[in-house]
């Protein structure tokens, strides 16, 4: 456990001060931000404000305005540490704080991808030019061959670093060798959402059912270890601290992979996860119109008249990937769904894929929660939730011919606070308050393409990009700054994934 797939990693703190290595949470002030977009209730934007972050979480939000003259001039380094803004004789006391210029920077919540495959980035370019059937032929052919823990891991943490570079600080995350994946990206600071996968079949890890089942029963706890010893904050080396929370997740990949029984199963299995322990079911519902048509031959129900009727719609929160051919029925029944039923749409991928176009407008209008995610690699390219939220919002106007649809605050909702609550998480993230862990995103306005802004939530949807970013906060951690990773050495770990990426392409040719 813990194989690290080759990539050094320079020692922590060398390039921006985190960690502490005292053990202590680091400490941050982002002074003077241009503008900060909260994403609270009323989609509050703040001008000229700096946000104060100790021990992972949103201490302070202090608008120019309303600080009295307390304020005081940024370095004009940039940043730099110093010891809180205590008088010298108190300093011990205080922790070091790292300060940093935020007059050039915009911040808004750490992005929430709803719905990948982190691991098939490995695998990005190898099925092109195919629908969803023959896309799952290709794809399932090089996992044989190359989908290993060790390089699940790998691939996971290669994903990983694409996301936290896009601003990306949450994932729902879907993958064989659920623990490997989990490990590699929470090795990079992602806060990452992953569990057992289920199929009827032995998939890559040649698991039998009633093995995947121990492992299902056994998985909230072994979570809470991983989280604690291994994986999360690994590159800080910061002891005692608790890990962020994430629920533990179920992931049956399909109906059309899962049969009704075994699906019973899971249901079932479920019960005996300990209470107190948020759980979460993830799954591909309804993606194009041949699934709907295979599921409903088969079983005489669709993929959600199934989750419905074989006990996984009710009872624990669930996400549902995809969910473009939802009819009226299929609607009412996610609506009514508790503790909640959400929809992660991903249209990069549907479109790339010709699967169909989500009717945006009209699931709202039913009461469907709605977030953003990119799909795997292997069918969308990349990891770019910015590309996803243009793409979300220039579909639902073109399909429902209504230049108002999807208006780009609903659209930077869905990929932060709605993606959050999604994942039962909107009390910890999604959102820029105080109390909240401080998962956010700085990016840097001085650039013509972002010049002026007159509407910020236009600007973030349809005009600013990943190429934007320049730092990321997870859970209080600067994970990246200057667009660089602060603890991962890219150069080894690119070299890998070439490697495994060959095998990959060797296995594909042969379908
Ligand atoms: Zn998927």
């Amino acid at each position: 456990m813990g194989h690290s797939p080759g990539h050094g990693s320079t020692p922590a703190g060398d390039r921006t001060g985190e960690p502490s290595r005292s053990g202590r949470h680091p400490a941050y002030r982002i002074e003077r931000l241009r503008h900060v977009v909260t994403v609270d209730e009323n989609f509050t934007i703040l001008d000229d404000t700096t946000i104060e972050i100790a021990d992972g979480v949103i201490t302070a939000i202090t608008p120019r305005a309303t600080r009295a003259g307390k304020s005081r001039r940024p370095a004009p380094s940039g940043e730099h540490q110093r010891s809180g803004a205590a008088p010298a004789q108190e300093a011990e006391h205080e922790p070091e704080v790292t300060v940093i210029d935020g007059r050039r920077m915009l911040a808004l919540p750490g992005l929430v991808n709803l719905h990948t495959h982190l691991p098939m980035t490995l695998l990005r370019g190898l099925a092109e030019n195919v629908d969803l059937q023959g896309f799952l032929r290709i794809v399932w052919a090089a996992e044989g061959a190359v989908m290993d823990s060790t390089t699940v891991h790998l691939g996971a943490e290669l994903g990983a670093l694409e996301s936290l570079l896009a601003g990306v600080t949450t994932t729902l995350d879907m993958y064989f060798h659920h623990e490997e994946a989990h490990l590699g990206a929470a090795s990079t600071g992602l806060r990452h959402v992953g569990g057992p996968v289920f199929f009827d079949g032995p998939g890559p890890d040649g698991l039998t059912w009633a093995q995947r089942l121990d492992i299902l029963e056994s998985w909230p706890e072994r979570l809470q270890d991983l989280d604690r010893l291994d994986a999360l904050w690994r590159p800080y080396a910061v002891p005692d601290l608790p890990a962020p929370t994430v629920p533990a997740a179920l992931m049956p990949h399909s109906t059309y992979t899962n049969s009704p029984a075994h699906l019973r199963d899971l249901a079932a299995a479920l019960t005996s996860w300990p209470a107190g322990i948020p759980a979460l079911i993830h799954v591909h519902v309804s993606e194009n119109a041949a699934e709907n048509t295979d599921v409903t031959t088969r079983h005489g129900a669709t993929p959600t008249q199934l989750l419905h009727a074989t006990g996984l719609l009710d009872g624990t929160r669930i996400v549902l990937a995809h969910g473009v051919h939802l009819d009226d029925d299929d609607r009412a029944l996610i609506a009514a769904a508790r503790p909640g039923a959400s929809v992660a749409h991903c249209p990069g991928s549907n479109l790339k894929l010709a699967s169909g176009a989500l009717q945006w407008e009209r699931y709202r209008a039913d009461g469907i929660r709605l977030g953003l995610g990119t799909d795997g690699c292997s069918s969308s390219n990349d990891l770019d939730l910015w590309a996803t939220m243009r793409q979300a919002a220039l579909l639902a106007r073109l399909t429902s011919a209504d230049p108002t649809a999807a208006p780009a605050r609903t659209i930077v909702e869905a990929a932060t606070i709605e993606g959050a609550r999604a994942l039962g998480l909107d009390h910890l993230i999604g959102s820029i308050e105080v109390g909240k862990r401080a998962d956010l995103v700085l990016l840097d306005l001085d650039q013509p393409h972002l010049t002026p802004a007159h509407d910020l939530a236009a600007l973030l949807v349809f005009a600013a990009g990943r190429g934007d970013v320049r730092s990321v906060f997870v859970d209080g951690h600067l994970v990246v700054h200057h667009g660089r990773h602060t603890t991962i050495d890219t150069g080894e770990m690119l070299a890998h994934a070439r490697e495994r990426g060959r095998l990959a392409a060797e296995a594909a040719k042969d379908v």
